[in-house]
């Protein structure tokens, strides 16, 4: 296993989740937010991106997984559901990493049926080459090629999570 040097450092991270905390003020202004993470890839990028943004909040989490190693497997199981009704709320979604689209269309399709007043995605990276459904990503920090990365709350077999960066995650033989 190897960890090469950032493929994103931790300034262009910074920078740009100012930024989409800056877009999403912008256009939630005089709405309250309910900014549900995905976890767990999104355990850092969700603190970063809501202190930056000036809009009244609820926060709430979903454990969720998708992803076998470094394969998609397509399915989506719900470890833990939300504890905020969502019927009638501004959702804000917020994802670590958007490949397929499948699994953020399951989150999204299963909380769609629970009436929120509207219904938005952020994601921290777009995979946009990959994905196999189609999904409107309305904020996304970073188109990325397809490779696979660790970092800043994304894991390879539940490791590298830690790290303030992306790196491009090389498996060693
Ligand atoms: P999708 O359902 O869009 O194919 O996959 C979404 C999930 O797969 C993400 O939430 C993430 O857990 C995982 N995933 C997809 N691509 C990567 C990647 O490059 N690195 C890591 N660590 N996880 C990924």
């Amino acid at each position: 296993m190897v960890i090469g040097k950032p493929f994103l450092n931790v300034e262009q991270i910074q920078n740009r989740v100012k930024e989409l905390a800056f877009n999403i003020s912008a256009d939630y202004q005089g709405k309250d937010i309910l900014a549900v993470g995905i976890l767990k890839g999104a355990f850092m990028f969700l603190p970063d991106l809501t202190r930056h943004i000036q809009v009244t909040m609820n926060i709430d989490f979903l454990i969720a997984s998708s992803y076998v190693k470094t394969q998609t497997s397509g399915e989506v199981k719900i470890h833990a559901d939300l504890r905020e009704d969502v019927k009638g709320r501004h959702v804000l979604l917020v994802e670590d990493i958007v490949d397929t689209g499948l699994t953020l269309k399951y989150i999204r399709d299963m909380l769609l049926a629970r009436n929120p007043a509207s219904l938005k995605i952020c994601a921290f990276l777009d995979k946009i080459s990959r994905r196999k459904v189609d999904i409107k990503i309305d904020y996304a920090g970073f188109q990325i090629p397809d490779k696979y990365v660790v970092g800043y709350g994304l894991d390879y077999d539940n490791k590298f999570r830690n790290l303030p960066y992306i790196s491009i995650f090389k498996e060693s033989t």
